[in-house]
């Protein structure tokens, strides 16, 4: 296998080109951020990487879990290296009012997959052109639904590991608020496990001004939103990180009926198995409580839907690719930011055992960042727009960056 300063090298000499031939990805970029498709409907950005990938010389299949694409290039002997990008956008109304803002009222690329896809091609087509300086096979995957549905799974079920060459190693990268230009790494735990838990409260209705003869259920599940409050602050030990929100409170249908139940959906976000299993049983415990404790009819349902797991890097070949990025990109660009409460389901992608690391790039523009209140890190980045925001906005400075990091990484694998 090469130094890393070899592969860095290397990338560096395919990619020079792109600065001045990164016009077209920029365009390429642009079309997709105009046109955002949410979940499973990305047919379109589909069409448009599938397109670009054959004209490199990839056999493309498209429709692999719906939407996906998957591009393979057989280039002789050695390992096959998986490069994967998502494709959906989100149900956000985009404001930042940048000329190519999304020409689909309430559809927004806000979490930047657009660019992940642009990546992607960039990495497919430098690495196609220069196919006499590596050996082995590469896949690009084009992945639907990251933000609804679970895509990664839903191509896993339409046979991706038995229909495609099986990987012997996969690479990721996201896009993420920050100082543009930086590529933090984390060898081992760099997402958390999510878990939606859906909450129905039995109550008994009846007439507003008659609260005696009901049993309230909009008072029981407020008592259950508040006590959930104190299973992480109470049972959750300080150096274990997790976070439990109630992001929907639905009940009641005017002010003068006690409804007959209420409904709570909860995002839970944890860093282990162990603090997992633990909030799951206390928020059965404290909804159960709640509702014997207001004299509910029927028992509580309490439903767990199936979420995303933790995402965690293999060490050795995380700190292998850090080196990489750091040669290529600088010292001071590569470090370690620990791991986010954010969720992925890019490890569904990774057979069991096969190593994959993920990464980010930053992407927040020179003058915004500047112009954040804040002096470190941290304090500024919760006053710049991150991901999911209506204002989020990636400075297109990162499009040969981050086609750099993919190459280097798959070529340290392929040379
Ligand atoms: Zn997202
Ligand atoms: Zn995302």
């Amino acid at each position: 296998m090469s130094e890393p300063v070899d592969v860095a090298r290397l990338t560096q000499d395919l990619t020079s080109g792109l600065r001045a031939g990164a016009g077209d990805l920029e365009d390429f970029y642009r079309d997709l951020h105009r046109h955002p498709e949410l979940a499973f409907q990305e047919h379109r950005t589909a069409a448009r990487l599938a397109g670009r990938l054959r004209a490199a010389g990839y056999e493309v299949t498209e429709g692999v879990g719906r939407t996906g694409v998957v591009g393979v290039l057989a280039n002789g002997d050695g390992p096959v290296v998986w490069l994967r990008g998502d494709m959906d956008a989100l149900p956000v109304r985009e404001a930042t009012g940048l000329d190519h803002a999304s020409t689909v009222d309430g559809v927004m690329h806000a979490c930047g997959h657009d660019l992940h896809v642009t990546w992607l091609v960039g990495a497919a087509e430098t690495l196609a052109a220069a196919r006499e300086t590596w050996s082995g096979t590469l896949v690009v995957v084009g992945q639907p639904a990251e933000e609804d549905g679970g895509g990664a799974g839903v191509m896993v079920a339409d046979g991706v590991h038995e229909r495609f060459p099986r990987p012997d190693v996969l690479f990721g990268q996201h896009v993420v608020p920050g100082p543009v230009g930086l590529c933090p790494h984390t060898p081992g735990l760099i997402l958390s496990a999510s878990d939606e838990i859906d909450v129905v409260v039995h109550g008994v209705g009846g007439h507003g001004s008659r609260p005696e003869s009901t049993v309230d259920p909009v008072v029981t599940a407020a008592y259950v939103v508040t006590r959930l409050q104190s299973v992480i602050s109470r049972e959750v030990a300080a150096k274990e990180s997790a976070v439990l929100t109630v992001g929907q409170f639905h009940a009641g249908t005017k002010p003068n009926v006690i409804p007959a139940e209420a409904r709570l959906s909860l995002n839970l976000r944890t860093q282990s198995p162990q603090v997992r299993e633990h909030v799951l049983a206390a928020v059965r415990r404290v909804v159960e409580g709640e509702c014997r404790a207001a004299g509910c009819p029927v028992p509580p349902e309490v439903t767990v839907l199936p979420g995303y797991p933790n995402t965690v890097n293999d060490a050795a070949l995380d700190q292998e690719i850090a080196a990489v990025h750091r040669e290529l990109l600088g010292a001071h660009t590569v470090f370690d930011f620990g791991p986010a409460m954010g969720s992925e389901d890019f490890s569904f992608l990774a057979p069991e055992g096969v190593p994959y690391d993920y990464w980010f790039v930053t992407s927040t523009p020179a003058d915004v960042w500047e112009a954040a209140p804040g002096e470190e890190l941290t304090e500024k980045l919760d006053n710049v727009p991150g991901n999911h925001s209506p204002l989020f906005a990636p400075d297109l400075s990162v499009l040969v960056p981050g086609v750099r990091t993919l190459v280097s990484a798959a070529l340290s694998r392929l040379t």
